[in-house]
Formats: C-alpha cells, structure tokens, sequence
C-alpha cells in the first residue's frame, strides 16, 4: 500500500482503523513524568530500535535518543522542549508501536529508505513539574543561539551531527485558539518556519510546506476545519527558525484544543496519521504543489 495507489483521505481511514493496535496503554493523563517514559523506553530494543542516552538535563535527567530504519534520509523528531506540552511524546509511544509492530510491506519500505530519529521529552525537568521552562527557568525555545540549557545543546549537537535532513519540532498550543475568524479551535496547527527575515522560500523550506500541505490533507478528514498554520514571522532565537537556517526541512506541529478532549486523547491518535504521511511525503510516494495551502492562520 503506498500513496501512489491511494489518496490521502483512504490513507487517513485506513490508518485510523489500525490506531487501537498500536495505542500504547498505561500514559492517558499528560501529566506523566520522566521515570514513566523510562518504563516504555525500556522496552523500545527488543522492537528493533536502538535507544542511547544523549546526555542529562540540568537536573540530571537522563534523556535519549531512539532510532529506528537504516535508509540514507534522516528525519529527527523531538518533543516536549516545553515540560508541560506532552501530547507529542504520547504520540511518539504509539508511532514506536506502529513502527515496531506493523507486518506492513509499506512500514519495511519506508524503514529502508529513512532513518528516523526521536527525542522523546527533551524537557524532563519541566515535565516532572508540569511547567513550560526548564529548571534553569528558560525558555528552550529561545535558547538555539545562546544554548544556555544543556537541554539545548544536546538537541544542537544530535542535529550537527546526524545533518538531518527533516526535523519536526512538537509542541502542544493553547486550547483556545481558533482557526482563522472561524468559531472552530485549531486542533493541530503547522509552520514551516522562515529562516529569514524576508520569510523566503528555499528547497529546504518549500520541502517542509509541501510536507505540511499533505498532512493537513489527511487531517481535514478526521478533524475538518480545525487545522491551522501559525504566522511565520522569523523568530531569530528559535529552534525551528534556526533549524530551518542550518539546513533541515522543519516543521513545527502544535496539538492544540478539542471540545470534550482536556487529556488530548483524541488529538493523539491524529498524529498516528501526520507522522506516516509525512513519512510518505519524504520519501517521494506522492507530493503535493507548492503554494497549495488552505489553512487559515491561528488566532
Ligand atoms: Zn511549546
């Protein structure tokens, strides 16, 4: 099964069908913390992935790298920068599963083609807490060019040293943003961040937004009317921003609200359809126009 043969939407259902096998119980709350990510961590080897230990937080967490496929694209994924934006790192648990389980064909394929790399919960200090900013009481996000976290630094040097080629930076957004001047909340959210001032378009950019039009096409048939972009003012300290500058095709995707949804229990099952369609997307099953894209700026 590949893009080629089916559309986006099919994908999507198809997808969303398969999420109760691979939802990895035992996380449903977003306030877990850094000893119950180890616990899921523990068992990534026996599934086929590797898993290292990149460094500590400033506290002396220990935060990791899991890796998984053996193709020449590298994607890196990390989440949680900020402590208390969780939804990610829950998708993460069950992707690992996906990834991990599925007898799929398209899974083997997509595995030789792509190396995929993820943080999960780059932020265990803020997590363990519940709160946006590390123990240093900064701002992660703000920190590329000063890197004063050593949270920072790990994810500059995994970046330097894998040259990733696609880097998608995962964040949770407040619930109650809108889509647009729609009544309707902006459930998931995407940017392909400017690298400059002028908010120029480069392979690497127009990469990320033809990724983003594709995703947001998968999306519209779970949670129509509720996908948004952010405004793509250059944010010069920026992990995206400057992402985006040193060379890897960014993306960020922000999990925002739902009606009926505090625990993000049902945005998280929409990452089991984002992250195999951009997988797809990366590696040239299918590909979308530049400039094809709908979305309606979050406000
Ligand atoms: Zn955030």
């Amino acid at each position: 099964m590949t893009l080629g043969t089916l559309q986006a939407q099919d994908f999507t259902n198809q997808l969303m069908e398969q999420y109760p096998n691979f939802k990895q119980s035992g996380i449903e709350h977003r306030r877990f913390k850094h000893s119950d990510l180890l616990v899921h961590l523990d068992r990534l080897p026996a599934m086929g992935f590797e898993v290292t230990q990149l460094g500590e937080s400033y506290q002396g967490r220990s935060i990791h790298l899991v890796s998984i496929g053996h193709g020449s694209q590298t994607v890196l994924l990390w989440s949680q920068m900020h402590g208390n934006e969780a939804t990610a790192t829950m998708a993460m648990l069950d992707i690992f599963n996906y990834l991990g389980q599925s007898e799929a064909e398209s899974v083997a394929q997509l595995l030789d083609r792509l190396t995929l790399y993820f943080i999960p919960m780059l932020n265990p200090d803020g997590a363990e807490l519940f709160q946006r900013r590390t123990s240093q009481d900064i701002d992660m996000n703000r920190d590329a060019l000063s890197l004063q976290c050593p949270e920072s630094r790990l994810l500059k040097e995994v970046r330097d040293r894998l040259q990733a080629d696609f880097g998608f930076n995962l964040h949770d957004q407040n619930i109650y943003y809108n889509v647009g001047s729609s009544a309707k909340s902006a459930t998931i959210s995407f940017l392909a961040p400017a690298y400059n001032i002028d908010k120029e378009v480069n392979p690497q950019r127009a990469n990320a937004m033809k990724i983003i039009a594709l995703m947001n096409e998968g999306l519209q048939t779970i949670i129509p009317g509720q996908v948004g972009r952010y405004d793509d003012t250059f944010e010069p300290r920026a992990f995206g921003d400057n992402m985006q500058k040193w060379g890897t095709s960014t993306i960020l995707i922000e999990s925002g609200g739902l009606v009926n949804d505090p625990e993000k229990q049902f945005i998280r099952p929409s990452f089991q359809v984002l992250w195999p369609l951009a997988i797809n997307s990366i590696t040239g099953k299918t590909s979308r126009a530049i400039g094809t894209f709908p979305l309606m700026i979050v406000t």
